[in-house]
């Protein structure tokens, strides 16, 4: 991996969960079109990427600058938010099942909780016992035994999530409970990245932290052009111009196993214990922030396409795609 490498050809984005978790080649998720297509030759981009928060981050601008700020930034909220790190505040938290969090770590839950309710419960960080049982199945190929199922469903439910604003308390209402912020501590970061680099004087960068993209400003007086790739094939069900947008994307193409008939991703339904069986193949949402698109695809991915309703309803700003298993269908 070359730090700083200046583009002059179109080139791709690989979401790379895969690439790191198993070590085998991906699908391409989302690709970046157009670096080279400015047609002026002094026009140049600098790309950097870092593996950070499980995945490739990677950040594009004419600023040279702006890569150091948006790895300095993500590293600083990877320490708050990973259930990896073990000195971070989600770490202490599951451990302790009591802690006086930082500000942003607490706003971060509370954002979930929020999440959790507008999406009835299908977007749930409590999840965190049921991603560790299916974390080893996906790896081994085992699907879990019914009785650890029903166990760590007992220690589910964002509503077991007690918090009170004096002092940034987080409280676990079950012991032994366990928070995995996997699907919203990327789009946060990339949030919190993106507050920097306006503070900085960047105005032009596309940040993408493994499919989690913030768009900012435009590239040479042009949005930036995203291309969502097809979750079963080649090619690509979307091209997008975006300006000051965020998108992230959900699916059950990275992690998962076939048994039967059925296959079984890293996403879980948190009302069954089960991976999310909703017929839906990937989920990209187009959203002012990276923390809301990030939620919101995974909640979409388990309700499923006539579930999706309940968002649209509650977050009218937000664009989605989805692409079923058995047909593409985009909104
Ligand atoms: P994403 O790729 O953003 O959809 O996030 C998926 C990750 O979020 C998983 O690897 C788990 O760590 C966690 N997760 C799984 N199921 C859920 C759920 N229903 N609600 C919230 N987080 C989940
Ligand atoms: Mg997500």
């Amino acid at each position: 991996m070359k730090p700083h490498s200046i583009l002059d050809t179109q080139y791709s984005i690989h979401n790379t969960h895969n690439a790191i978790r198993k070590a085998i080649p991906v699908f391409i998720v989302i690709s970046l079109l157009g670096a080279g297509l400015c047609g002026c030759q002094n026009k140049r981009l600098y790309k950097d990427t870092r593996i950070m928060m499980g995945t490739f981050v990677e950040v594009t601008s004419s600023q040279q600058e702006a890569s150091q700020i948006v790895f300095a930034e993500i590293a600083r909220i990877e320490n708050l938010l990973s259930k990896y790190k073990e000195e971070s505040e989600i770490s202490q938290l599951n451990k302790l099942g009591v802690i006086n969090a930082s500000p942003e770590t607490f706003f971060v839950i509370k954002k979930a909780k929020e999440f959790w309710q507008a999406s009835e419960g299908a977007f749930d960080i409590s999840v965190g016992a049921l991603t560790e049982l299916w974390k080893i199945a996906i790896k081994d190929g085992i699907l879990p035994a019914q009785e650890k199922i029903a166990q760590a469903l007992k220690l589910t439910g964002s509503d077991k999530i007690i918090l009170q604003e004096e002092k940034n308390m987080v409280k676990f209402g079950v012991s032994g409970m366990k928070l995995d912020l996997g699907a919203i501590a990327k789009g946060y970061a990339v949030d919190s990245a993106v507050e920097k680099l306006k503070k900085a004087g960047i105005n032009n960068c596309l940040i993408n932290a493994g499919g989690d993209i913030y768009c900012l400003g435009e590239k040479f007086n042009e949005p930036w052009n995203i291309a969502v790739q097809d979750p079963r094939k080649k090619g690509f069900l979307a091209f997008l111009e975006l300006k000051d947008k965020a998108i992230a994307t959900s699916g059950d193409y990275e992690q998962y196993f076939v048994k039967g008939s059925r296959r079984y991703a890293h996403i879980i339904d948190p009302k069954t214990g089960y991976p999310a069986g909703s017929g839906v193949a990937s989920v990209t949402v187009i959203s002012k922030d990276c923390l809301t698109a990030d939620a919101l695809a995974t909640a979409i991915f388990v309700l499923g396409k006539e579930k999706a309703g309940i968002i649209t309803k509650r977050f009218p700003d937000v664009d989605f795609k989805i692409a079923l298993e058995k047909e593409i269908v985009l909104r």
